[in-house]
């Protein structure tokens, strides 16, 4: 089958993840895709095939190579974002993108404009996939498993290309952050792996916030306002107090690069109790611990003022930028980069403004630097997928395997 029809087959179904079902996976569309790629998997010829109950799948390509070579692994993953629709997805190929405005839905007027995303321009001349504009697309990751899949066939078709054992994996519930919650790092028995959950042509990613999330809580006393002189203490104004405390522009919109912020994500108070919900994140990981440990003094702060027991805050780490682990194993971002190069791609190294199944992953042992799938705008309407894009992540995947077996 080739790649285009391959990445059709898989959109057909119904994956989009949802972190309130308790199930794991957490819906039950993600199991009916598994099935579907065990059994394409078993059809081309992969090996050691199998699906847990928690809804992952691993499969072996073995060596065909007398030479000793590190077992990698490639990875992706088959949910798609709960941020938008995931049924019912209708994609279709413009031919030849001729560089103008898109029109997705003639009923509903949703234009994928260019002066909103004109990195779309850059594959003028190229067959690009698009939604109707009412779902997403998924090619986040449905792009990435295509590209495994069909590197995989690739590879079996020509025993010419030497290669060591190859491992993969499809991971559920990603987007829900708990793709590497059941992960068996043992079982998959890599040195290292790839995810192949980037976006555009030639992303290459090895770095990612720190992260924590932060609970403060504010406790008031609630008076009749006629009679509340020298006796009311209003949480919400204490919570206030505290939230203009930090530090102005160090927030999501005024941050970019290695900025990192704390963000306020939600709020809730009355005159008695207010709780504020903060999200901590930085690359540097000394920073990080700075961030947490200013958050502290300023609740400390609020109770010298207030009295103790005003404030409270509980941080909980979330994840760790993964350059702590992928940094003392460098050459494995370099085996990439360097295939890259070889088949043409201009590599773009940038750090991750979030976090990867990789990370998590990275920390138990299996160091696990991102690669492009080729996709654009992930989670929303005006998803796209410039078909050569997703073929050259193909070519990648095999490169790598084959260079990874020629420097052995
Ligand atoms: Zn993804």
């Amino acid at each position: 089958m080739n790649i285009t029809d391959r990445f059709l087959k898989y959109v057909s179904f119904h994956t989009t993840s949802d972190e309130n079902t308790n199930m794991i996976p957490s819906t039950p569309g993600q199991m009916i895709f598994a099935q579907y790629l065990v059994n394409e998997l078993k059809s081309i010829g992969l090996q050691e095939v199998e699906l847990d109950k928690n809804g992952y799948i691993m499969a072996s390509l073995p060596a065909n190579t007398d030479k000793s070579v590190p077992v990698i692994g490639f990875i992706a993953h088959m949910d798609t974002s709960p941020e938008m629709s995931g049924k019912h997805i209708k994609p279709r190929i413009i031919k030849n993108y001729d560089g103008n405005d898109i029109l997705l839905n003639e009923e509903e007027v949703i234009v994928l404009e260019t002066a909103t995303y004109p990195e779309i321009q850059q594959y003028t001349g190229q067959d690009i996939i698009v939604t109707d504009g009412t779902t997403l697309l998924g090619a986040d990751d449905k792009a990435g498993i295509a590209e495994i899949v069909t590197a995989m066939e690739h590879l079996i078709a020509h025993p010419e290309i030497k290669h060591g054992k190859i491992r993969i994996a499809f991971t559920p519930d990603e987007e829900i952050g708990q793709g590497a919650d059941h992960f068996d790092v043992k079982k998959f028995a890599a040195e290292w792996a790839y995810t192949m959950d980037g976006s555009q042509i030639g992303e290459l990613e090895y770095e990612n916030f720190n992260a924590a999330s932060a609970k403060v809580s504010f406790r008031g006393l609630n008076v009749h306002p006629g009679y509340a002189k020298h006796k009311m203490v209003n949480s919400i104004r204490i919570a206030h107090q505290f939230a203009s405390m930090l530090p102005r522009h160090e927030t999501p919109e005024h941050t970019e690069g290695y900025e990192g912020f704390y963000h306020l994500i939600a709020s809730e108070g009355s005159v008695e109790k207010s709780t504020l919900n903060y999200i901590i994140r930085d690359h540097d990981r000394d920073r990080f611990e700075r961030r947490k440990k200013e958050m502290q003094h300023l609740v400390n702060k609020i109770n010298a003022e207030f009295g103790a027991g005003t404030a409270e805050i509980e941080i909980r780490d979330q994840y760790y930028n993964m350059l702590e682990k992928v940094e003392p194993v460098l050459h494995i971002v370099h085996l990439a980069e360097e295939a890259m190069k070889e088949i043409g791609i201009t590599p773009h190294i940038k750090p991750i403004r979030g976090g990867t199944d990789g990370a998590r992953l990275s920390f138990e042992g299996l160091p696990c630097p991102n690669i492009f799938a080729g996709g654009h705008n992930f989670h929303g309407r005006f998803e796209y997928l410039p078909i050569p894009s997703m073929e050259k992540a193909t070519e990648l995947i095999v490169k790598i395997a084959q260079k990874l077996e020629e420097q052995s």
